[in-house]
């Protein structure tokens, strides 16, 4: 697609309506995706899939399609002239910028930086030019009106020249300019919105706008609750709730017995204490994250209709009997898949993430560090909210930690059955630092939702299998 309208006009590669689109395309292609992982490899193991390629050839062929169209009539070189040059150059800023940032500040743009930038003001922006050299400025400004002017001069050179091509070629040109004027820039599924960056910064957009809402809410939802406390002990506790990911009790030894493989050996042993209770018919709302937890944390529900918003949570509740909350999480923190639930976890008094903070690779056990900045002569609340069995399986366990299957090889079935087991075995170590440096009074575990690991994951409700999830509680008895 990027080389069929000039392959169809029979114009040189090196036509400036052809090489400048492809600079571009090139700067896209590679800024993002090479500055992310020199940032992030250390940390991260899971890239997602964008369109930072797609988008880079496409443009190519936009801008070339185009400018072949305008070619056609002579009228048409000077606001075709006009308008690919002003596309040009914003496509140009977009990937310089990010090259910039990268040089001042040695990583790629992360939420923080991308926050300041949008809560900034023009003031601001004018003030720190300020404070930059005045020769460096001065550059600046000199060669970015050199650029502008040689790719609109470029421009018209090319586009003032009329080449006429046969019908077929020009409406095949046609289509492809009227496809891509629509498929790229539309905005649901546009192909410039899936960009990392762009949807990087709609996301954060979106969190900012939400969490405004969000926060300025809470006190009206707070005066309107009332919380009556049945506990009424004086000594400090810790209370703790644990959100699993991705858990179906169905590969788990404790909850079913049939399952040949023992997953779940702490459990096991715990569920013979009367302090434990398994509730063996546990089912969650829905099969995705956001709806599963937001829902299970507040009081918005398949029945009441409420809004989100508008609906008091756990940690609203936690805060109005006096308990300190402390909200932990190895999973993502912005995004759609994301941002309802950090909405929730930011009115805890400390809520911290894991992609945020530390310099490791991160599987669930490395949450635990966290668990000693409860202060035990308090009340707590406290919220872990783990990885789990967050597809892919084989990313959510140290490798060697492999029970079931061979060590890095890809296997759905036993890939999963070692993150249940992993799972396991991180719920233990929580549960007895709780026990015993925090007071633990009460746990409750469960899993957002479940899945069936050996079938790919559906946008659609696939069945009660990907909604069977554990849950179970302790408590201490006097
Ligand atoms: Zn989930």
């Amino acid at each position: 697609m990027a080389v069929l309208p000039i392959a169809l006009a029979r114009i040189s590669l090196t036509s400036p309506i052809f090489l400048i689109p492809t600079i571009i395309a090139v700067l896209w292609i590679l800024t993002y995706p090479t500055i992310y992982f020199i940032s992030n490899h250390k940390v991260s193991s899971d890239f997602e899939f964008h369109f930072e390629a797609v988008f880079g050839l496409y443009f190519v062929a936009w801008i070339s399609s185009l400018g072949i169209f305008a070619q056609q009539a002579s009228w048409l070189s000077i606001p075709a002239t006009i308008f690919l040059s002003l596309a040009e150059l914003i496509m140009l800023a977009i990937p310089v910028a990010q090259l910039i940032y990268y040089a001042l500040y040695k990583a790629c743009i992360n939420e923080n930086g991308m926050e300041m930038i949008q809560e900034t003001h023009y003031n601001e922006i004018i003030e720190y030019i300020k404070s930059m050299p005045l020769l460096l400025n001065i550059t600046v400004i000199i060669s970015s009106i050199i650029l502008a002017t040689a790719i609109t001069y470029a421009n018209y050179n090319e586009l003032k020249v009329t080449a006429p091509l046969d019908t077929i070629s020009l409406s095949i040109v046609a289509i492809i300019a009227i496809f891509l004027s629509s498929y790229l820039w539309k905005k649901k599924h546009g192909v410039f919105i899936r960009t990392a960056i762009v949807e990087f910064y709609l996301d954060v957009k979106e969190y900012l706008a939400t969490n405004l809402q969000y926060t300025q809410n809470m006190q009206e939802r707070i005066s309107k609750l009332q919380v009556t406390t049945l506990d009424k002990s004086t000594k400090p506790h810790t209370i703790l709730l644990i959100i699993g990911e991705s858990e179906s009790r169905d590969y788990m030894k404790a909850f079913n017995k049939d399952y040949p493989l023992e997953t779940t050996p702490w459990l096991s042993e715990m569920e013979q204490s009367k302090n434990f209770i398994l509730f063996p018919n546990a089912f969650s709302i829905g099969a995705n994250t956001v709806l599963a937890v937001s829902n299970a944390l507040t009081e918005s529900n398949q029945y009441n209709d409420k809004k989100f918003y508008e609906s008091c949570s756990i940690i609203d509740i936690a805060h109005a009997t006096g308990y300190k909350v402390h909200w932990y999480s190895n999973q993502g923190h912005l995004g759609s898949a994301d941002t309802p639930v950090t909405l929730i976890a930011n009115t805890a008094d400390v809520a911290k993430w894991t992609k945020q903070e530390l310099n490791q690779v991160q599987y669930d056990e490395s949450l635990l560090p966290y668990l000693q900045e409860l202060d035990p002569t308090q009340n707590n609340f406290l919220v872990v909210h783990l990885k789990g069995s967050h597809f892919n399986f084989s990313n959510c366990y140290p490798r060697n930690f492999t029970k079931f299957g061979t060590p890095g090889k890809y296997e759905l079935e036993a890939n999963y059955a070692n993150s249940i087991a992993y799972t396991d075995s991180v719920l233990e170590q929580i549960f007895n630092y709780a026990k015993d440096n925090l007071n633990m009074q009460a746990m409750v575990y469960f899993s957002d939702h479940a899945t069936v690991p050996d079938k790919r994951r559906s946008p659609n409700f696939e069945g009660l299998a990907s909604v069977r999830i554990p849950f179970f509680t302790y408590f201490t008895v006097h």
